[in-house]
């Protein structure tokens, strides 16, 4: 079987002519990089799994204060408060669940890049709030329906990996929680029974709306801007995949997404690329609050 490809149109050709699914592939496709078998990879991904369950639970049951006082307890204040404009059970969780596992995530707790740790709460955020809220039983080994979802999610960040970047000192936020939520989006979808086109087109839709995002860490921490982006991200993913669903789509392919990703990439000035020299950093507040944090260490 083929593992090589660099975009969706020639993944779809593989799948096309091997008769195999993409999540399917996808495990192979690990088990053949990795060396093992696909029991192994199947496991591995359960562990993983259970890591962003245990963190989720972890931010939810206890408010999350970091070190710096960046990070306070976001997810039980929105958790525990029954006012506000959008009642919606799956967006409340979907908001509640990626503030969690990402304030985990800025007090040193233990997470599960997806893709990577300052957007690690969208994907499993969105995920575990779309199963939580349909009241589907967590058993292990997971649901190939769940484990389908983080596969599909994951194809998604491979894509955005070949063809630009996953790594916000190269890209800025939108290589890490633009492409979290286009990653999401592409699970959601899944999870929704929308076809890989469709899937595909709500990443896309969910990564435009991403491009040029800055990152302007404060004091070069990763909690302001980044926890709350990511459950300004987790909604960004629902909007993509209800626009989807209503049979709207992407007027622009996935794969020259990610194309025009790459090329923001690289024309963004390398204040905002992860080195905290511009943007939110550079703040009067951000400054002070440096300034402050400084004396300390
Ligand atoms: S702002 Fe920077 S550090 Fe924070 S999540 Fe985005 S890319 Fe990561």
């Amino acid at each position: 079987m083929k593992f090589k490809f660099h975009t969706l149109s020639e993944l779809e050709t593989i799948l096309h002519a091997e008769a195999v699914s993409p999540e399917d592939y996808m495990v192979k496709r690990e088990a053949f990089i990795a060396g093992i078998s696909e029991e192994n990879v199947l496991s591995e991904l359960d562990r993983r799994i259970a890591v962003t369950r245990s963190a989720l639970l972890k931010g939810l049951e206890n408010p999350q204060y970091s070190r710096s006082g960046l990070t306070k307890g976001a997810a039980v204040s929105f958790a525990s408060s029954n006012k506000g404009l959008i009642q919606h059970t799956l967006y409340r969780k979907a908001v509640a669940y990626s503030l969690s596992i990402n304030e985990v995530n800025a007090c040193g707790g233990k997470i599960a890049a997806f893709p990577t740790a300052g957007s690690s709460g969208i994907v499993p955020g969105t995920i575990w709030a779309w199963w939580d809220a349909k009241e589907e039983p967590i058993e292990t080994p997971y649901a190939s329906r769940l484990r389908g979802a983080f596969l599909i999610a994951s194809l998604a960040g491979v894509l955005i990996a070949q063809g630009a970047t996953l790594a916000g000192s190269e890209g800025g936020c939108q290589a890490e929680c633009g492409a979290a939520g286009a990653m999401a989006a592409a699970g959601l979808g899944y999870l929704e029974g929308l076809s890989l086109k469709d899937c595909f087109s709500a990443a896309a839709l969910s990564l435009k709306n991403s491009l040029g995002l800055a990152c302007d860490p404060v004091a070069g921490l990763v909690e302001v801007p980044c926890v709350k982006r990511n459950a300004f991200l987790a909604v960004n993913v629902l909007v993509a995949v209800d626009l989807t669903i209503s049979g709207i789509q992407s007027v622009i392919p996935f794969d020259e997404v990610v194309g025009a990703m790459k090329q923001i990439g690289d024309v963004m000035p390398a204040c905002i690329k992860e080195n905290a020299t511009g943007g939110l950093a550079i703040t009067p507040t951000g400054l002070a609050f440096k300034e402050t944090l400084d004396q300390y260490t």
